[in-house]
């Protein structure tokens, strides 16, 4: 589960890492108000206006704009708030934005030897070492995707201990060798260590602050401030029922409808790029289905589980789940009867098929549908399906999980 950065903010104020304070606005009509908020306290006002989408590359899309009046502020909330942006990480067609981040802005130092003082942190589950690790740059911002690409030497990683999480000695030495002087050393070992304990206690899969950066020097902070400007976060969605918190930060405008239907009935749903619909029971025989649809040439349009117990009801979902997708040119059903009764199963496609509306208005199923059917009650289902012949004329039976796979790629080729 992803949330957006102005609840990252938060999140990283309440484990006292130091970030700008910024208030979220909906509308434009609330940004002179929210300027007014920000630039509160500042000599010569300066305030960052973000767009609020669960995607990165906002800055070189345009959609982080430095401002310094509340009509320049409106303006750019104005221009986000009716534009999809579109970056490297968006879809092609870009996201809608409804929701806009007014905040102070951070004046960034000038770096010696060229460029400003950003910096890269982020802490994730590194799989191949089998430890949490925390992922370090001294060339933080906009091109570091770019960087860790071309330069992957300039990408630091030190690795968390299993027990005690983020060791103070370790945070220590990666502040140094990011090249921090003085007091910033300090702060950055703090920010380290806080980020780590908000990994581990909110059960994140990613905590990523880009950019870090350290503010110029002043009287009251002569090695300057570092703040953290910019967060994404991602949580473990297994383990978010225990973080009541984090759940309620979820926004559901920036879901893939499809997947949210699927959770509504307890169905687990990822939609995939290919053009075969798969409904299939058990997580396991999802995967096994996916890969034999592969070995036979053809592409999964989703990952699809109903489960051991779906209902009639479910399997229906399931079905115009599945239909949904405008890219779906045949969907092939792999059922194998343990808990899960194969004449429930037969009697789900029925319903789905005779219910089914099609966008120009027609009922039943238009795509090829190949169905097959194993396990307990299977001769109850097949005679149900037999039965209903009429209302699924574009349905083959398999004999199995291989002439299935072989007849629906058949069937869309
Ligand atoms: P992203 O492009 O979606 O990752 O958005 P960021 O919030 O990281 O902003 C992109 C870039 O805009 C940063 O790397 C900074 O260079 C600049 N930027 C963002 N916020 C501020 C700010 O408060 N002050 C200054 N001076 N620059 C900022
Ligand atoms: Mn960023």
């Amino acid at each position: 589960m992803k949330i957006h950065e102005y609840q990252a903010r938060d999140l990283l104020t309440s484990f006292a890492l130091p970030v700008p304070k910024g208030r979220m606005i909906e509308s434009a009509a609330q940004a002179t108000e929210a300027f007014a908020a920000a630039a509160a306290g500042m000599a010569t006002p300066l305030v960052v206006v973000k767009a609020q989408v669960h995607a990165g590359g906002r800055g070189k899309a345009g959609f982080v704009k430095l401002v310094k009046t509340a009509a320049e502020a409106q303006a750019a909330a104005s221009f986000m708030l009716s534009n999809r942006m579109i970056s490297p990480q968006t879809p092609p067609e870009g996201l809608e934005v409804k929701k806009v981040l007014i905040a102070e802005a951070a004046d960034i130092a000038d770096r010696k030897g060229g460029g400003k003082e950003e910096f890269y942190l982020a802490i994730t589950t590194d799989r191949r070492t089998r430890r949490n690790v925390l992922i370090a740059s001294r060339e933080g911002g906009v091109e570091i995707e770019q960087i860790a690409h071309d330069r992957p030497e300039a990408i630091l990683k030190a690795a968390l201990n299993p027990l005690t999480g983020l060791e103070p000695f370790v945070a220590r030495e990666v502040a140094f060798k990011l090249g921090f002087k003085g007091k910033q050393v300090g702060q950055a070992v703090a920010i380290m260590l806080n980020l780590a304990k908000l990994f581990v206690q909110k059960d994140c899969t990613l905590a990523e602050i880009n950019p870090l950066v350290i503010t110029p020097p002043t009287a009251a902070h002569p090695d300057g401030q570092v703040l953290a400007i910019d967060a994404k976060f991602d949580f473990d969605d297994n383990a978010t029922f225990r973080h009541k918190d984090i759940e309620a930060m979820f926004d559901p405008a920036e879901e893939n409808p499809a997947e949210l239907a699927a959770r509504k009935f307890g169905l687990s749903y990822i939609a995939l790029e290919g053009n075969i619909g798969c409904l299939v029971n058990g997580a396991g025989l999802a995967m096994a289905t996916m890969d034999t649809i592969a070995m036979h040439g053809g592409r999964p349009a989703n990952f699809l589980d109903v489960g051991g117990s779906a209902t009639e009801q479910a399997v229906t979902e399931a079905f115009g789940i599945i239909l949904s997708d405008s890219s779906v040119k045949g969907v092939m059903v792999n059922i194998f009867g343990g808990i899960m009764k194969c004449d429930i199963i037969a009697q789900g496609v029925i319903n789905a098929a005779k219910n089914y509306k099609n966008a120009d208005g027609t009922m039943g199923f238009k795509v090829p549908l190949v169905v097959r059917l194993e396990g307990t009650n299977v001769e109850g289902g097949r005679a149900l399906l037999e039965s209903a012949k009429a209302a699924l004329p574009t349905m083959q039976a398999a004999s199995d999980m291989g002439d299935a796979a072989r007849k629906v790629c058949a069937a869309v080729a």
